[in-house]
């Protein structure tokens, strides 16, 4: 099990602090082995009842709140930041950072970043608290670095949907912190600048650009499938931080002025299965969370595609322009 920090004793005296008496408990996937353990504890060391919420979560787009609306007096939310969003119940939000080991895979990057000078900072919520250390370790080897503040984000933080902290920088690559290559690839189709990976989870560091170039070659099969498409399904989630219903109207009128149909369709999670029953449909639009069609797409029967990937399969945008799909909040 991954270990983090997840503020458990500042979050019993927050509980006693507001005197809740019915609390609800939301995780991330990852964390969700904690869930009874901490219910546990906070049910000893507060008298309050607590009530988990067993459904996946992948952001803070994706609260508990309005299904546990009436239901709990405070919502305790582990693993993502704030949105700026209308929660519809109280909610403390604890960040939950990696106690994993970070400076051996940031020294592995700096060779890989031996040809830039100034170098964009970026990481997710669970190694933000030492952005400023990792900051001053780049500095002391000589080069300059820069952090954003974001839109909807913390400074240096990126979200899978949301690289404005990276958007806007002047620099001469990124060096991002943590895991995988869900973040690190929608940082290089948002800012088309070089991203090198420090991965603390593999004790490595790597490039992202042959993983980037093979992912935009699939994407442009799945455009190439949709130009031709003439009856298309527009996923609109019911989820409050992924809802883009104008969004969605606007991409229906841009199909229906092509002489094709669109149907708007709602839904809280997408999986294949719910897909299936739409036979006479020949491709999906997302606009809900913008990774869906580019993380999951091969798990799927018919091309799903995002709405910056509509435009250029009905020719409005050119395939040279191609942009990621972000959820900014203003
Ligand atoms: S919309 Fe998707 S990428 Fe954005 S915060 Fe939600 S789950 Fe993450």
């Amino acid at each position: 099990m991954l270990n983090y920090q997840l503020e458990e004793e500042e979050t019993v005296a927050k509980i006693r602090g507001l005197n809740a008496k019915m609390v609800g408990l939301q995780f991330p996937d990852g964390l969700r082995v904690h869930a009874t353990r901490l219910a546990r504890k906070i049910e000893k060391e507060t008298g309050a009842t607590t009530l988990i919420s067993g459904d996946a979560c992948y952001g803070a787009c994706d609260l508990s709140d309005r299904s546990m609306e009436g239901l709990v007096d405070l919502l305790i939310h582990w693993g993502h930041t704030p949105l700026p969003l209308d929660y519809r119940i109280p909610v403390l939000f604890v960040e939950a950072y990696s106690t994993v080991e970070v400076f051996e895979s940031a020294k592995e990057a700096l060779k890989l970043l031996d040809d830039y000078q100034t170098i964009g900072l970026v990481t997710t919520t669970q190694h933000l608290y030492l952005l400023d250390d990792l900051a001053n370790f780049l500095e002391e080897n000589g080069k300059n670095v820069q952090m954003g503040p974001g839109k909807g984000t913390v400074h240096g933080q990126v979200l899978g949907c949301n690289f404005s902290s990276a958007r806007g920088l002047s620099v001469d690559a990124f060096l991002y912190i943590g895991s995988g290559n869900f973040h690190p690839l929608g940082l290089k189709l948002s800012t088309h600048k070089p991203v090198i990976i420090a991965d603390p989870y593999m004790n490595e560091a790597r490039e992202i650009d042959e993983f980037a170039d093979r992912v935009l070659r699939k994407r442009f099969a799945k455009i190439a499938l949709c130009m031709e498409a003439k009856r298309f399904g527009i996923l609109v989630s019911s989820k409050e931080g992924q809802m883009r219903l104008e969004m969605a109207k606007s991409l229906k009128k841009l199909i229906q002025d092509q002489n094709r149909e669109a149907y708007l369709i709602l839904l809280d999670n997408i999986t294949p299965d719910l897909l299936m029953a739409f036979r006479d449909l020949n491709a999906f639009v997302v606009t809900a969370c913008p990774r869906i069609a580019i993380d999951d797409d091969q798990i799927y029967e018919k091309p799903l595609i995002t709405p910056y990937e509509l435009e250029i399969a009905l020719g409005i945008k050119d395939w040279g322009d191609y942009q990621i799909d972000e959820i900014i909040y203003e």
